[in-house]
């Protein structure tokens, strides 16, 4: 007989940065004292404005029933003027989708977009899903290395080289996940001119992370006139308003087909996102940019203690993150060595050394796509970070 699971579902990977968390929250419930540096989510509360408009969703009849499949009109309109006023991008309501999450949003345009064995390009180090989600719509991910030489960011050379004329989409993460790294305008200068030369490829531009920035608000793709039909911006409020949990991200395209097709797929699957969760997002986006500069600056101080306590590591090389709230060290000189009989040879073998022998939890590199490095996420408070790395230097320095 045929297994239950369908292939498609088999064939997925773990998200290797969840069950990380998972492991870790099993440990401390064990009565263990282990430091996460996995969570990919802001440790702040959300802003509090939001929380007189959820108390009046609750009575109001509008919010406790089915709402557009693309968002709430008042949201989308919200949306559209963060897009002109940040980023002086002109975008309309109808060209914006409203998601449960930026997650969804990602999957609906890749399943809209790709046919089995479309190519779709992504540079590497990149976040967990982008490949899952590819193979999952059958498409054939080409990844394209980069490394700490270019701040882990694709020249438009690389660029050039990756794209055939089978290629569909790009997969643009700025500032990055796991790496921090933010292409300057330049840079997208450059790789906007590539594209100009392939006028069938999309650019999924992720910009989830773009609050999270320590050297000015970053440029979209979608600045660039050769592209900005073709690039789909993807945000929303996880990580800037630390809304994680409300399940609130977005999509804006200039071709409606594109959008009109995700709307398609959203409203046979999902319908829409929680309408109470929407209110919280357009009243965070309203009223909460003093808040989003207060989560900014706390990041920036934590960056700042890490890159020091880094650097106090001996052999481990890092690239100071321009953005989100990652460090991402190569911590390969120490492959190959062993402490009480036990060899680490990889960047998994790595982080179960560190849970184990330094009880510090982390994220292994082989998991986007760079099995030199591991990531340490830095969205918890300065006592923690320093006592983590601490013990990640003290474990580092048995190895032998
Ligand atoms: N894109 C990147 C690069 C991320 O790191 C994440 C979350 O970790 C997401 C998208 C998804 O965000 P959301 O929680 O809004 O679905």
């Amino acid at each position: 007989m045929a297994g239950i699971i369908s292939g498609r579902v088999q064939s997925l990977a773990e998200s290797a940065s969840l069950k990380m968390s998972q492991i870790c929250a099993q440990l401390r419930a064990e009565g263990h004292d282990v430091i996460s540096l996995t969570l990919g989510e802001p440790d702040a509360a959300p802003p509090k404005e939001i929380i007189p408009a959820i108390e009046r969703a609750l009575t109001e009849y509008t919010y406790s029933h089915y709402g557009p499949v693309a968002g709430m009109l008042s949201l989308r309109k919200e949306i559209c003027k963060k897009l002109k006023s940040e980023n002086g991008l002109d975008y309309t309501p109808d060209q914006i989708m409203v998601t449960v999450g930026a997650k969804p949003a990602i999957t609906d345009v890749i399943l809209s977009l790709i046919d089995p064995d479309d190519e779709v390009v992504i540079p590497t180090p990149c976040w967990v899903s982008y490949g899952e989600m590819v193979k999952l719509a059958e498409g054939k991910n080409v990844f394209v290395r980069t490394t700490a030489e270019t701040n882990y960011k694709m020249t438009a050379e690389q660029l050039r080289g990756a794209l055939t004329e089978r290629t569909k989409l790009l997969m643009l993460c700025s500032p990055n996940n796991p790496t921090g790294s933010i292409y300057s305008r330049e840079e997208l200068a450059q790789i906007a001119a590539v594209l100009a030369d392939y006028p069938n490829v999309f650019v999924i531009s992720d910009e989830i992370y773009e609050h999270i920035n320590y050297t000015g608000m970053p440029c979209s793709l979608a600045a660039f006139p050769e592209v900005t039909d073709r690039v789909v911006i993807i945000n929303g409020v996880s990580k800037a308003y630390a809304m994680t949990g409300y399940r609130i991200g977005w999509l804006a395209s200039h071709c409606t087909e594109l959008v009109k097709a995700c709307v398609k797929l959203q409203g046979q699957s999902v319908t829409h996102a929680t309408m109470i969760a929407q209110l919280a997002a357009e009243t965070a986006y309203k009223e909460s940019s003093a808040y989003v500069e207060e989560l900014r600056e706390g990041f920036a101080e934590r960056k700042k203690v890490v890159m020091e306590l880094l650097g106090e590591i001996p052999n481990i090389k890092v690239v100071e993150p321009a953005g989100a709230f990652y460090a991402f060290p190569d911590v390969s000189a120490y492959y190959g060595k062993s402490y009480e009989g036990r060899t680490v040879n990889n960047s998994a073998e790595m982080t179960d050394y560190l849970l184990e022998v330094g009880h510090v939890a982390c994220v292994a590199g082989s998991a986007f796509g760079e099995d030199k490095c591991i990531r340490l996420s830095f969205a918890t408070d300065i006592p923690s970070i320093k006592e983590a790395l601490k013990r990640i230097k003290e474990a580092l320095e048995k190895l032998q």
